[in-house]
Order: structure tokens, then sequence, then C-alpha cells
């Protein structure tokens, strides 16, 4: 029996894409790559206001259904490469789309004869998505990705040339699809075929890199450390809270729920943080070094989020690096004393 290895991301397509060649009495198994920038899972799971969506892997999720192996991979230090220099150049924010294809295609392609695989199916539909998903970027991702005609995109398989699965009669080219374009309902059409009731509707990509506001903190943060580069934390902290830069060398990550704050308290061995002890309110950290004028400067802006009135005083607990614990009573900023450009993402 052949193999396919099959690129899970966790939404409909890739779930789609798995079933079709499944369908064909394939053997098929799912890989799904953690880039450190991934939506799925992260935000859902933190934030009070996502409280409605489902706290599941999604990508863990579309395997239970297409009832097969997932084997999860974590590429967060190899990815850097492609983030930092992207030899396509970044879509409309910092993704880099095309990039990032090849890369996990060739990712995928060593697994593949690694383990005595057949061929690698993708859930791409040709025109759904800009630059990436462009017909004239199908054949540079096959190519520079290394996996030639050993990759086999079923949804859109008929505009294509025939691959070698194909060409083979590993797979029948007559039952896979023509997909093209940025409407969703051929998919949905044949998700109902396939009696799938349930499934991701990814908004906006499939990671924070395709997200304006994201990158904006992402770019702030390395035009205030002088270079390019991030850690994990970094990244991970960068989907949590309000970002607000009152000045070059510091800015505050203030916690926007109580998920959030939860969130952050577990930073507070990395950063100084702020407590409000006289009224509820959120955690803030403080990335950068901030004199003690900052701090003023600091709680005073914490406190605007803090549920005190504008002119009742705020104490803070102050939780600085070395460890010591000292307090600081403010009157809050008021809305308009809190520059809107000192708000990073906007
Ligand atoms: S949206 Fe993100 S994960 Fe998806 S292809 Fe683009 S860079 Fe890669």
């Amino acid at each position: 029996m052949k193999k396919a290895i099959a690129l899970i991301s966790g939404g409909l397509d890739s779930m789609l894409a798995a079933r079709v060649v499944q369908a064909q009495g394939i053997h098929v198994e799912g890989i799904n790559f953690y880039t450190g920038f991934c939506i799925e899972g992260h935000t859902h799971a933190i934030r009070n206001t996502s409280q409605n969506k489902p706290k599941r892997n999604n990508a863990l999720w579309v395997a239970e259904q297409l009832g097969i192996k997932l084997h999860i991979i974590d590429i967060i230090q190899e990815y850097k490469q492609i983030v930092l220099n992207p030899k396509h150049g970044y879509g409309a924010h910092l993704n880099p789309c095309l990039d990032c294809k090849i890369f996990m295609v060739n990712k995928a392609k060593r697994w593949m004869e690694a383990h005595e695989f057949d061929f690698i199916i993708t859930g791409e539909v040709i025109g759904q998505r800009p630059k990436s998903q462009l017909k004239k970027a199908m054949p540079i991702v096959a190519k520079e990705s290394q996996a030639e005609d050993r990759l086999l995109r079923p949804l859109c398989a008929k505009l294509l040339a025939p691959t070698l699965p194909e060409r083979e009669s590993w797979v029948d080219r007559d039952k896979l699809y023509d997909f093209s374009g940025r409407s969703r309902t051929p998919q949905f059409d044949l998700a109902k075929q396939f009696n799938f009731k349930d499934y991701a509707q990814p908004a906006g990509g499939c990671c924070f890199l395709t997200n304006g506001h994201y990158t904006q903190k992402l770019k702030d943060l390395w035009k205030h450390r002088g270079k390019r580069d991030y850690e994990f934390d970094d990244i991970v902290l960068l989907k949590v809270g309000r970002h607000i830069r009152p000045a070059c060398h510091f800015k505050l990550i203030i916690g926007r729920d109580e998920g959030e704050n939860q969130f952050l308290e577990a930073y507070q061995q990395q950063f100084t943080s702020l407590k409000p002890i006289t009224h509820l309110g959120p955690l803030t950290l403080i990335d950068g070094h901030a004199t003690a004028e900052d701090m003023q400067l600091a709680a005073q802006i914490a406190a605007r989020f803090t549920q005190a009135e504008t002119n009742e005083h705020v104490t803070f607990e102050i939780n600085s690096l070395s460890g010591s614990l000292l307090t600081m009573t403010v009157v809050p900023f008021t809305t308009d004393q809190i520059c809107k450009e000192w708000y990073i993402s906007g």
C-alpha cells in the first residue's frame, strides 16, 4: 500500500486534502509544524473573550476526525531564518508565506524519505491566498522544497500538471479537484459530502505573522533591541496584553483580562512587575530598564487600567528583578494623558 504524509494545519483545507487521498485507499499520516507564531490554541486558551471557542489543538482534532496518526514537530529555532531572511520576501505583513511553504514541504519531504513514505499532500488551493498560493508559486514550492512531483495538492490538482502519484495511478486524478479562488463554497460543499460537520475556520491565516497588530509589535521589538532576532518567550509575549511604550528604553505589557493576568504572572521572575493592591486591575510587566522616574510613569499608566476613579490614589506592589518588594502610590493618568503613539499595536 502506498503511503502519504499530509501537512495538517488544523484548518479545513488540509483536512479535506488528506481525506480525498485517504478515500482512495492510501495510508495517510499527518505532520504539523509548530513555529511559535501559530494562532492555534494559545490565544484561544488564555483570553476570557475566547471562552466560546473550543479549547483544543485543531491539528490533533483533525487527525482524530480522519483517524490518522499526527506527528507534531517543533521547528521554532530553524524557522527563525525563514522569518528573519525570507528569500521570496514578505506578504502584507511579516508573513514569509512562500518561504514558509517551501521550508515546511522540504521538512515533510525529508520526513517522507526517512520513514519510507511515497508522497506529500498539502491543502493548497490556487488563488486562495495572495503570493504563496498563486498558480506560479506552486512549481516554485515543488522545486525549491525538492519534493518535485511527489507533492500532490488534491484540492487543485486538476489545474496543475499530473504528479508522480497520478501518473503512476497510485491515485485517480479524476477523483481529485480543481478548486481555485478565494471562495470557500467548494470546500464547504466537499466537507458536507464527507459529512464533516465541525471544522476550524481560521481567520487571517495560520499564524500571527499575517496579523498587522502583532507584526507592529514584532517590528517595535527589533527596533528597540537594535537587532532583528527573537526568543520563544518574546514571540509568545507579543500575543498577550496591551503593549505601551512611553520611552525608547522600556515598555509596559498590561494584561487585558483575568486569563492574561494569570499568564503574565508566570513571567514575574523575568520582568519587573506592577500589581495594584488597593484596586482591582491588571498585572503589568516592565520590559526594559526603567528608572525610578520611569516606574512612576509606568504606574500612572497602569493605574488607568484599574477600576480606580480618575482622582483616586492607586497603590502598586512592585516586584523587582532583584526580588525586592516595594510599593508605590500614584494618581492614574487620564485617558488623554496616555499618548496614542505609545500604544504599539495601534
Ligand atoms: S500564514 Fe504563516 S504559517 Fe501560513 S504559510 Fe504564511 S507564514 Fe506560513
